[in-house]
């Protein structure tokens, strides 16, 4: 269903941007089944920014008035409002991080093993998990009712859904996975709870689904206070790029050509360059095979379209290892590798790992955020109706 490349992004999002102005707001919370066309599709190609969230927005204006298109940019935004709120919250992600693990390696909770092999007994939860492991999507309302059932009904932990969610999800991102699920299961917004409902879940599928016997209250869970928020990085670029620079691009941002056009004269010439990736570091038990096949046809996309100065293709590393890099970058005699900035989450946590080890050879690891991060996610320290307020003009600067 998911062609993991920049053209087939390109191509999907080129047939729906006819439909994204009224027609989505009207018809986007329907979910009719696996093929769908009144939402976009496109988030697995903005998870790995095959597609930047800049060119799918400037795509839809340039067919839709901003009044129009106010829906669908609001969503697009939604991804960054996530990113932005956990890069000044990443307790929130070390904490899931060790739960997951805890939960993981100690006794399962009864009805875990029914619910994530589809044997619940509830319909529209045994065909919303075969639908995830099958196709690695999941509508978005579908994806509240699950995790309102999974929390308020089956009475599972939150982080062991958002776990499955991630190994299985192409579009598995640490941020928009983590706080939906934290925002249904009443954290996130401290106290507001999403109660999933038969009547509501039969109007938007069209009466494919009206599961019985569902929770009729979703008393908001509790946590530990969090600490404050941590300030965002000033900088866009963060080290000094010395005499011979190496590109390497993971899995967080695969489009080079617009990051560096973003800071010309950064790198001077491109020396070399290299694609690496991991998504089994999405979870303690990896990802899903739909999942690592995905981001293996993107890094490989990836790889063909990125080029050093000399026009070789970037080479693939065999794993995502510091050592694996380490000995790409000595092997080029770079006295420096720069890499587009990674977001918390699992990239982040490689990238802080790679740093000493390349620091130890005499070479910096470089990170450059995108201006899009750099200009939207100083807004997202509150929730997303402040937000949503700078949106326009947001939209205007970039
Ligand atoms: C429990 C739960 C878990 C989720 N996990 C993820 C995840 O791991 N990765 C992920 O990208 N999205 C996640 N979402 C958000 C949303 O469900 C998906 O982004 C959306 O369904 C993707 O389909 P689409 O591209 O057709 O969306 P469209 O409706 O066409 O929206 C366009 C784009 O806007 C962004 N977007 C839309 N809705 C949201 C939203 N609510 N939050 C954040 N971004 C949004 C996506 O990048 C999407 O591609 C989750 C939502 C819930 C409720």
């Amino acid at each position: 269903m998911f062609i993991p490349t920049r053209a087939a992004g390109l191509d999907a999002l080129d047939d729906f941007v006819p439909r994204a102005g009224g027609a989505y707001a009207r018809d986007r919370n329907h979910d009719l089944g696996p093929s769908r066309s009144n939402v976009s599709g496109l988030s697995p190609y903005l998870r790995h920014r095959l597609l930047t969230e800049q060119e799918v927005v400037a795509a839809v204006l340039e067919d839709h008035t901003p009044g129009a298109a106010e829906k669908f940019v609001q969503e697009v935004f939604w991804r960054t409002y996530w990113k932005g709120w956990l890069e000044q919250n990443e307790e929130v992600w070390r904490r899931y991080r060790l739960e997951v693990r805890d939960l993981l390696a100690g006794e399962l909770p009864d009805g875990y093993e029914a619910a994530v092999a589809g044997r619940t007994g509830i319909d529209a939860m045994d065909a919303w998990v075969r639908e995830l492991v099958d196709t690695g999507y999941l509508h978005n309302h579908t994806r509240m009712w699950f995790a309102s059932i999974w929390v308020f009904t089956l009475g599972l932990p939150w982080q062991l859904g958002a776990d499955f969610f991630y190994r299985h999800l192409l579009d598995g991102d640490a941020a928009s996975n983590t706080l939906s699920w934290r925002w249904v299961a009443g954290l996130q917004t401290k106290g507001k709870t999403y109660l999933a409902t038969a009547s509501n879940i039969s109007r938007f599928t069209d009466g494919r689904f009206s599961p019985g016997g569902l929770a009729d209250t979703a008393r908001a869970l509790d946590e530990e206070p969090l600490p404050p928020r941590t300030p965002l990085e000033p900088d866009d670029v963060v080290g000094s790029v010395g005499d011979r620079a190496g590109l390497l691009l993971h899995e967080e941002d695969l489009e080079a050509r617009s990051l560096l056009a973003e800071r010309p004269g950064l790198l001077g010439e491109v020396a070399a360059t290299a694609v690496h990736g991991d998504p089994g570091q999405r979870s303690p038990d990896g990802a899903s095979s739909v999942v690592e096949a995905f981001t293996s046809g993107a890094l490989a996309d990836a790889a063909e379209r990125t080029r050093d100065a000399s026009g070789r293709a970037a080479q693939t590393l065999a794993d995502a290892e510091p050592g694996c890099v380490v000995g790409w970058a000595l092997s080029e005699e770079l006295d420096t590798v720069v890499v587009p900035y990674a977001p918390v989450g699992p990239v982040h946590e490689r990238l802080a790992q790679l740093r000493p080890a390349l620091g130890a050879e005499g070479i910096s690891l470089v990170t450059v955020r995108r201006r899009w991060d750099a200009v939207a996610w100083p807004h997202a320290s509150r929730g997303f109706f402040p937000f949503r307020e700078k949106i326009p003009g947001l939209v205007r600067q970039l």
